[in-house]
């Protein structure tokens, strides 16, 4: 329910899914939705019913691909690739059987039929107990509405691709399909009443940078078009009429919000440099080629994680060794001198392939300590071998470095090894170029790895500590469990513990050491990073700038003080909030923002 504050103000409150603030007049979708009813057919109408579910199917799937390339030339492959499993609910086996089923034995019309099994389907895929796919029911009715819409010759009511006004749009649910076509131009922001932070449609509004808010409950049938509201996407929030003092306080904040931005624009070619003059090296995450630009334009050093599972998800067959290449060459090249480190194959834990060769037949009881990553890598040795290659061939272009992901013991590391060398003789006697001093780094996830770091640190060139793997490994916290997502601790000592003794490791050997995690993406671990000596960290793009600046107003020996304090504490709270005021005391204007 809306609540009214002492102004008369109407708040409705939701899930702030994108961030930022606007104001405009309402465009409410999905009130004019079409009723589809129930209508028997004679029984010698039957094929000619299946002949127009195939017509609708086929209508179906050439606009979907249609927006896919739109989508994909608008936002990149990464973003359209949703729509491969839009195109697959259209094949699916269990659904379509259903369907004709229901037309010959019912005798009912191919859009009654379609509508009652999909929405039976979604109907039992919302009541399962996992958000992931209790959200992917928005994708199935999606697709449905589209195929039912195509039989009955029904077009979208309102073509938001061709909006004459800015607006800000308020429905039930937007589809994955019309979000991805949302003209940015027009579209000030956008709320729906369900959805979560993992819907695909939130994905799209973070990617589009437009402000959103999911799950307003009732707002699609409380406001009503024309009227004007503030969406604020830091808070979730979405005000009816906003008085002169609301419209100042978020003005306020958005001036603050600019000015910051200035601020950060200004740091854009400078160093990560503290403020005595230790150099640290900021790189940045990413998981297609495309986001190669967005790396430069965030002042990123370079990538010091390239996740390629990505390239083997949402398919049906393996990309090739060339088509890998391909990948791999366009960021080396795009990032040139910069280092691009290419992480060989995760797949396994939450990652699960689709594709034929390699799909697994039974669940695994434990994924994350199952068949995962290098142990993946190493029994499919042709796949790994045509990644190697790809990578090899890569380095030829740019400062290409190869990285192995959860390595738990040496036998690992000098297999890969081994692999890598085998590689590069095969390359070498058919005259294929690559870089001879390649340098090959390992990924320290498990504690393991941490407790061998000087046998493995004499084998590798680098360490990149994957903390989201660290910490889960070592509390026992699988790192998708909302039950126990308060034991997922960064400041845990025992973690501090292994990312210093890893440092300590790689510092006498003559190697440096990264991190890749989500941890150095969180303003507040910075000073503590920083103080446990790590010497490079790689971060989420459009996080670059912000923990740069941070970054630029520490002193490196008040961070050594506050990780000599957390490497003797108990209280990993205390840990917290002690690196947390160092953070906010060097740089305030970033807490500043609308929060
Ligand atoms: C990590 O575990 O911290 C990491 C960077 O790898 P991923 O998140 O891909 O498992
Ligand atoms: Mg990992």
């Amino acid at each position: 329910m809306p609540e009214r504050n002492a102004t008369g103000e109407l708040i409705f409150r939701g899930i702030p899914v994108s961030s930022g603030v606007c104001v405009g007049k309402i465009l409410v979708l999905g009130q004019q939705r079409v009723q589809i009813t129930r209508h028997e057919i004679a029984e010698a109408d039957v094929p000619r019913e299946l002949d127009r579910l195939e017509q609708g199917l086929l209508a179906t799937r050439s606009q979907l691909h249609e927006i896919q390339q739109q989508v994909t030339q608008a936002m990149g492959a990464k973003d359209a690739s949703i729509f491969e499993a839009h195109l697959l609910v259209l094949d699916d086996p269990t659904l379509l059987e259903g369907v004709t089923r229901m037309i010959a034995d019912d005798k009912v019309t191919a859009e009654w039929a379609f509508h009652v099994v999909a929405e039976r389907f979604a109907q039992t895929l919302e009541a399962l107990p996992d958000d992931y796919l209790r959200e992917r029911v928005a994708d199935l009715r999606d697709v449905a509405g589209r195929v039912v819409n195509n039989l009955i010759g029904h077009n979208d009511a309102v073509d938001l691709t061709r909006l004459k006004e800015p607006c800000i749009v308020i429905a039930h649910d937007l589809a994955p399909s019309i979000t991805a076509r949302l003209d940015k131009k027009m579209v000030l922001g956008f709320g729906t009443d369900v959805g979560g932070k993992t819907s695909h449609t939130a994905i799209m509004a973070r990617s589009l940078r437009i402000p959103a808010v999911v799950g307003l409950q009732h707002a699609s049938h409380e406001l009503h078009a024309g009227q004007t509201v503030l969406l604020d996407g830091f808070n979730g929030l979405v005000i009816l009429n906003p008085t002169d003092q609301t419209l100042f306080e978020y003005g306020q904040i958005e001036e603050r919000q600019k000015s910051f931005d200035e601020r950060l624009r200004e740091i854009h070619d400078q160093p990560a440099v503290t403020l005595d003059g230790a150099q640290i090296t900021l790189s940045a995450n990413i998981e297609e080629a495309a986001d190669a630009a967005e790396v430069k334009l965030a002042g990123g050093e370079g990538v010091g994680l390239f996740r390629t599972e990505f390239l083997f998800l949402n398919r049906s067959t393996l990309p090739s060794e060339e088509e890998q290449y391909q990948a791999y060459q366009q960021v080396a090249a795009a990032l040139k001198p910069d280092p691009v480190i290419i992480r060989t194959l995760d797949l396994g834990g939450d990652k699960l392939p689709t594709i034929v060769d390699i799909a697994q037949d039974t669940a695994e009881m434990n994924p994350f300590l199952g068949w995962r990553a290098i142990r993946f890598c190493l029994q499919e040795s042709a796949i790994f071998r045509a990644q190697l290659r790809a990578i090899l061939r890569a380095s030829a272009e740019g400062n290409v470095k190869i990285m192995y992901p959860m390595i738990s013991g040496l036998e690992e590391l000098t297999q890969s090894n081994e692999l890598v060398e085998q590689c590069k003789a095969e390359l070498r006697a058919a005259g294929v170029p690559f870089d001879e001093n390649l340098e090959i780094g390992a990924m320290i996830e498990i504690p393991s790895a941490v407790m061998i770091a000087d046998s493995l640190a004499k084998r590798v060139k680098f360490f990149s500590i994957g903390t989201n793997d660290l910490i889960q490994y070592t509390l026992a916290v699988d790192r998708l469990n909302e039950k126990i997502a308060y034991l997922y601790d960064p400041t845990h000592p025992a973690v501090l513990r292994l990312i210093k003794l890893t440092v300590e490791a790689a510092h006498r050997h003559g190697i440096w050491t990264g991190v890749c995690g989500e941890m150095a993406s969180d303003p507040a671990m910075i000073p503590l990073l920083l103080g446990l000596g790590v010497d490079e960290l790689s971060i989420t793009p459009p996080l670059v700038p912000p923990i740069k600046y941070i970054i630029r107003r520490l002193k490196l020996s008040e961070c050594k003080e506050l990780a000599d304090f957390a490497l003797n504490c108990e209280s990993s709270a205390e840990i917290l909030t002690r690196s947390q005021a160092l953070v906010s005391r060097a740089a305030p204007d970033l807490f500043g923002g609308a929060h």
